[in-house]
């Protein structure tokens, strides 16, 4: 469905990398590898290094270039946690295994600060998340989770910010309190990407980009994939394209549609306005089902998504289309510009909850719902682990039933885009 272009689309961050930005070669021989991985985002990067660094021979695939999707696209904030949140998954696991599962969540949030220090690669990593409530009845949304989290998962580091205290965070009238986690952050996404890139070739990894993957097939034990009129064989495969998985794996697929999901950066604000409307520079998402989610850049532009769209379309004025959740946050900024405006998809499952899996040394991650940046490397770790032989994590996963969406884009598109329009209706009432 989704049609590859040769280079990044024009984000705010293809831009501010653009000459800096490492090309790796179309794969042009055969050859057999412990490990395929198909999909040069997170999911991917991160399982590739981690194998890599464990004495595997490794190779990436991808069809278009390092973080081409979600990965060089996305709103760069490393939030704890998955987008179902944790009742799914402590129904699925109950309460012990699921603990295990959230603690793997914080260990990502200190690994995702560390990766960067240990290979030499900068991410522009700033502290701090800010979760806010827009309409009074769901401020009891924050003080739950504040209570669940110290009292179910043992993290007791979220801080109740009250509506006197809210002008101290943020520039804004629209929320009614907010809840803090000093160990959530934001990040420049395709910075990490092209570091974990250039940290896994360094590590011994092969990573070939414009090289999308048509099809595969069992083959002696393991899998002999077509690509660039070329075949590979590997011991193993890692499925790690995302939204973008189309026809390559139908089962696989089946479990998850594309939303999509679009933001804007404005210009480059004077700092004094940058200040006054994130004083304390977290990145801060509402708690609306239909959410906006924003930060600052560190050349002060202000980053900001919202809204989302079904069958695989995105507005064709992506500017315009964000320009009003902008003015009901932020109406100060009405006659700021905005410099670059872009959407990517996002992998929704039927129940938000992540679909982490494997079967006859073939591996899937996908199914993080919107919410990917810490949740993939979470899902690499377990998926890596499970490749060099130690399955506790990824059993966990295993055991999250997703049900499959009926055949047919269109029809099951439809069914999400109604199951959302009752939650965003939900949003008003
Ligand atoms: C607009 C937007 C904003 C977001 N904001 C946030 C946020 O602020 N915080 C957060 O936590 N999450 C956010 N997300 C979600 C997050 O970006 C994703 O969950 C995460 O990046 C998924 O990473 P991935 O590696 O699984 O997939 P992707 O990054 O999508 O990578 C999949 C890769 O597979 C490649 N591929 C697919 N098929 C093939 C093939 N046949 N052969 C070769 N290669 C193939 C694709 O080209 C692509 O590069 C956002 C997503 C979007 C779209």
């Amino acid at each position: 469905m989704f049609r590859h272009s040769a280079n990044h689309i024009d984000t705010y961050y293809a831009h501010s990398l653009k000459d800096q930005l490492v090309s790796y070669a179309p794969l042009q021989a055969s050859g057999h590898f412990d490990v395929a991985i198909i999909g040069a985002g997170f999911s991917g990067l991160h399982t590739g290094l981690r194998l890599a660094l464990a004495g595997k021979k490794v190779v990436i695939l991808e069809a278009s270039r390092v973080a081409w999707a979600a990965s060089g696209r996305n709103g760069g904030q490393a939030i704890l946690g998955w987008s179902c949140d944790m009742p799914p998954i402590e129904k699925a696991l109950g309460h012990e295994r699921a603990k295990i599962l959230w603690d793997s969540m914080v260990w990502a949030s200190k690994e995702i600060q560390a990766l960067p220090v240990r290979h030499g690669f900068d991410v522009d990593y700033r502290q701090g998340h800010l979760w806010t409530s827009v309409l009074p009845r769901r401020e009891k949304f924050l003080h739950e989770w504040q209570e669940e989290a110290a009292n179910k998962w043992q993290y007791d580091q979220l801080q109740f910010i009250n509506r006197n205290e809210m002008p101290e965070w943020l520039g804004t009238e629209r929320y009614q309190a907010g809840l803090y986690d000093p160990n959530g952050g934001h990040l420049h996404p395709l910075k990490l990407a092209q570091g974990l890139a250039q940290a896994f070739v360094q590590a011994g990894g092969y990573l070939h980009e414009h090289s999308k993957v048509t099809g595969y097939i069992s083959h002696q034990n393991g899998y002999r994939i077509d690509c660039n009129d070329t075949q590979i064989t590997a011991d193993v495969l890692v499925l790690a394209c995302n939204a973008y998985i189309d026809q390559l794996d139908k089962p696989v697929a089946r479990k998850i549609i594309p939303v999509g999901n679009y933001q804007v950066a404005t210009e480059t604000l004077s700092a004094e306005l940058a200040t006054s409307l994130i004083p304390k520079n977290v990145c801060v998402t509402d708690n609306q089902f239909v959410l906006d989610y924003f930060r600052l850049t560190p050349d002060n532009r202000l980053l900001f998504g919202g809204g989302c769209t079904y069958l695989g379309g995105l507005p064709k004025d992506i500017a315009k289309a964000t320009r009003p959740f902008i003015n009901r946050v932020f109406p100060q900024l009405k006659n700021v510009n905005i410099d670059f405006a872009w959407g990517g998809h996002l992998d929704i499952t039927m129940k938000r909850t992540p679909d982490i899996g494997g079967e006859n040394n073939r591996y899937w991650m996908q199914g993080y719902s919107g919410h990917g940046v810490l949740p993939t490397l979470a899902a690499a770790r377990a998926v890596s682990d499970a490749i060099l032989g130690d399955e506790s994590l990824l059993s966990l996963y295993q055991d999250i039933h997703n049900p499959s969406f009926p055949p047919g884009e269109r029809l099951a598109s439809t069914i999400e885009a109604l199951g959302k329009a009752w939650y965003r209706l939900r949003d008003f009432i």
